[in-house]
């Protein structure tokens, strides 16, 4: 955070245009607690069907519709107190309604269990008409899923020891995370002039771009000491979260870990490996890049603390948030006059909480909920890092704001696996439109080394990430023993295929599996990358002015979650099944490392 950028003290300075406007959802706090008052009789509404949801497709369709309003009701409750509450993180009063509702929340989750179970209990032919009863036609996917996961389903005895043992199951990632961020001591790092940097997870990133080698190098080596320190009882954690994924893959009948783990979104376990490959394939441009990194940098030699230091400074244009907002909408009008407009809304209509004010909850969202505006929130500085910020969290409120007002609410709420499309596509147009525009060497060169961030960070590393996953399971699922030397050994060797000659694999480089959340949510990173790819094909196509693209495009804006991810994908003209959309986001990539040598 950089102090005079914060150009506001509190929240009352700022103008109201840039805050978002919450009273759209509650004009007053008291409408709130008048909304909070009728959740429980909501659930009341729905408990009362316990027994005889398989009736008829009618009692069904009426316990499924007072489920809705249940829901809608309680996200739209969350959705305020949450937001509210973001915008002051110090708020008793804010925070203690969040509490409430999440509470209430769980109540109505753990009352309602019963509801899958069932309906899974009912005989297979009694669900297939269910399916095709048009009286239920809203609810089809979500009958379609639960039949999909009815030969995965076990006998009301197995399922009741599955979900007895589901919270001692879940403690490998609560002791990682209080291991990290409440146990774990991490000194302070030295920088060049000898002055001390404290060190935790946000300043660590922020240490890694600063100029100073000096204070880079160290920064790393105390960061990744202190986790090194404790690569045995992080080995374990990990150890009992790939068994618990095993377990519970044996126990509903899959074949491994990663089938089970695809099985919800109905991915084959060939696209993933398939995804794996391509990017293989394709290493040799993240060994260019590496090595003219090092020959911008003039580094003797490049270390993994290198990475993240900008090779072009920061081009110093300021870029006030409404010139911002223009380029934005600039930038966006090849995707036509409907989707424009619309993104102008959001800046008329008050969807965006624009400046940080001390309390204000850190970072960049999109939120709301289906019959709310799809607010955003974020921590905007004058730069163009934060513009393309904008860009991107417009992307998925734009996504949002379509398919909410094209799907009915059971099918609205896109999947994740799709979530980073349309932000991305966004990103990228932004960057077309700045690039084709761009007046001085140092603006085209920092714009393509925004680009290879995105690059590096989003289809290389995910990936890398995606491949430790999938061989620490495989590892485990043939009996090895998972453990800080396995583990350690595993992460170098993938580290080493992916970086290639021109990096220098430091000794602390192999422990990085320590600190990485994300190998506890279950094979979930290879989807940054197939929906970063995936948007590369957009948003090339459609800057290029291809209209058949962009039609596609806006219908899969609307699509929500109305069919498996890869089948949405597929009808807008990506196939993930095959390697060629990989192959094109790489060919983005080739073309700006070629752009970047020509201009240098
Ligand atoms: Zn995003």
């Amino acid at each position: 955070m950089i102090p005079e950028m914060d150009q506001y003290k509190t929240r009352q300075d700022i103008p109201e245009s840039f805050k978002w406007n919450l009273n759209l959802m509650y004009p007053t706090p008291q409408d709130w607690e008048a909304d909070f008052a009728r959740v429980e009789s909501a659930i009341v509404s729905v408990e009362r069907f316990k027994g005889r949801l398989c009736h008829s497709a009618h009692t069904l369709h009426e316990a499924f519709e007072e489920q809705s309003k249940l829901d809608l009701l309680i996200e739209r409750l969350y959705s305020y107190a949450h937001h509210l509450s973001d915008e002051d993180t110090r708020n008793s009063e804010n925070l203690g309604r969040v509490d409430r509702i999440r509470s209430k929340a769980a109540d109505a989750g753990a009352r309602l269990s019963w509801m899958d179970p069932e309906l899974l209990e009912a005989p297979m032919e009694i669900l297939k008409g269910f399916h095709v009863d048009p009286v239920l036609v809203n609810h089809a996917r979500r009958i379609e899923l639960l039949i999909r996961s009815k030969p995965h389903q076990r006998s009301a005895e197995v399922e009741e020891v599955l979900s007895l043992a589901s919270e001692p199951l879940g403690v490998a990632y609560k002791t990682f995370s209080l291991l990290e961020n409440a146990d774990m001591k991490i000194p302070h790092a030295k920088d060049a002039e000898g002055k001390e940097h404290e060190l935790n997870h946000g300043s660590y990133s922020a240490c890694l771009e600063s100029s100073d080698r000096v204070l880079r190098k160290n920064a790393f080596e105390t960061y990744f000491g202190a986790y090194a320190q404790y690569q045995n009882t992080f080995a374990a954690t990990l150890d009992a979260h790939v068994k618990k994924q095993i377990f519970y893959a044996k126990t509903r009948r899959f074949q491994s870990a990663i089938e089970a783990s695809l099985f919800s979104d109905q991915i084959p376990v060939g696209v993933y490996h398939g995804l794996i490959d391509t990017v293989h394939q394709h290493l040799p441009l993240l060994h260019r890049w590496v090595s003219l990194k090092k020959r911008e940098l003039k580094l003797p030699e490049m270390q993994l603390y290198d990475l993240f230091y900008p090779m072009v400074k920061p081009a110093k244009v300021e870029i006030p948030y409404e010139q911002g907002c223009k380029l934005v909408a600039e930038a966006v009008r090849p995707l036509g006059e409907d989707y424009a407009k619309t993104l102008e809304s959001a800046f008329h209509e008050r969807w965006i909480d624009v400046f940080y004010t001390p309390g204000k909850r850190g970072g960049a969202y999109s939120g709301g909920m289906y019959t709310s505006k799809p607010y955003i929130l974020l921590n905007h500085k004058n730069n163009l890092n934060s513009t393309f910020t904008l860009a991107h969290e417009l992307g998925h409120s734009l996504h949002s704001y379509y398919s909410n007002r094209y799907q009915p609410y059971q099918t609205a709420s896109y999947p994740i696996f799709l979530a980073e499309v349309a932000s991305t596509t966004n990103e990228m147009l932004l960057h077309f439109y700045l690039n084709e525009r761009a007046d001085s060497k140092e603006m085209k060169l920092y714009l393509l080394d925004h680009l290879f961030t995105q690059f590096r960070g989003t289809l290389y590393r995910q990936v890398q990430f995606a491949e430790f996953e999938r061989d620490i399971h495989a590892m485990a699922e043939k009996g090895i023993p998972l453990t800080a030397q396995t583990l350690s050994e595993t992460y170098a060797a993938i580290q080493a295929k992916f970086y290639g000659p021109d990096m220098v694999m430091h000794d602390l480089v192999k422990y990085e599996w320590t600190r990485i959340p994300h190998f506890y949510y279950n094979f979930y990173v290879y989807k940054y990358s197939t929906s970063f790819a995936a948007a590369q094909y957009f948003a090339k196509k459609i800057f290029e002015g291809d209209t058949a693209v962009r039609d596609l495009y806006l219908d899969f804006l609307k699509s929500g979650s109305s069919r498996d991810p890869l089948e949405t994908l597929k009808k807008a003209g990506v196939d993930l099944r095959d390697s060629k959309p990989i192959e094109a986001a790489f060919k983005v990539f080739e073309e700006a490392l070629n752009e970047f040598e020509r201009t240098r």
